[in-house]
């Protein structure tokens, strides 16, 4: 596994982004959350944790601590793929607030509070949070996860079409007609075979 290679944010959800940090881009399967060292890799990427406050954590948390976050992470991330799988397509209907625990119970740890700081355009209110621990990579995780279950329309959350892709992502174009993670990866692909089924057909 190849965990160099850029991760993918192309959900147009952040949320959704997470679930696709395991991911098959070409032929081979990349998990970019394999251990410790690709989470904080892959959380630099996504910005949800501030480059500083990463170093910080990754100089002060063992390696062993480190990979025992990631294992967290992906299972939060396979429960996040069953959850999203059960219900895309529809809007979203929840009975129950137990079946949202591994998310909420990730949120009640967090240990946030604002400050005023002095930036370039004046004064203003900066959210900070304290990072007692690795574990608390996780919380700004739980955080895109809660916000993308809370504010997106699970009519338009979709799989990639593409063969074999197993991309997600949130379909906010106006007419909802997305069908691809990217033209790059998927959908130049499709075209391509589409083209050869046409020239086929002709011959
Ligand atoms: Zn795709």
């Amino acid at each position: 596994m190849n965990t160099a290679a850029p991760a993918l944010f192309l959900a147009d959800s952040s949320g959704l982004d997470f679930l696709n940090s395991i991911a098959t881009p070409i032929d081979t399967p990349v998990d970019w959350i394999v251990d410790g060292t690709g989470l904080i890799a892959w959380l630099r990427q996504s910005q949800l944790v501030p480059a500083d406050s990463l170093d910080r954590v990754a100089s002060e948390a063992t390696p062993q601590a480190l990979d025992a976050v990631a294992a967290q992470a992906r299972e939060l991330r396979e429960w996040l793929r069953r959850f999203v799988l059960k219900y895309n397509g529809h809007p979203l209907t929840v009975r129950n607030t137990q079946e949202l625990e591994p998310v909420n119970a990730l949120l009640r740890q967090d240990q946030s509070f604002s400050q005023l700081v002095i930036g370039k355009e004046g004064i203003q209110l900066d959210a900070q949070r304290r990072w007692t621990s690795a574990q608390m990579l996780l919380v700004p995780i739980a955080e895109a996860i809660a916000r993308m279950i809370s504010e997106e329309d699970f009519t338009h959350i979709k799989t990639c079409e593409g063969h074999a892709c197993t991309l997600i992502f949130a379909d906010h174009t106006r007419a909802h007609g997305r069908r691809w993670c990217s033209m790059s990866l998927c959908g130049n692909r499709a075209k391509v075979s589409a083209h050869r089924r046409r020239q086929r057909a002709v011959r």
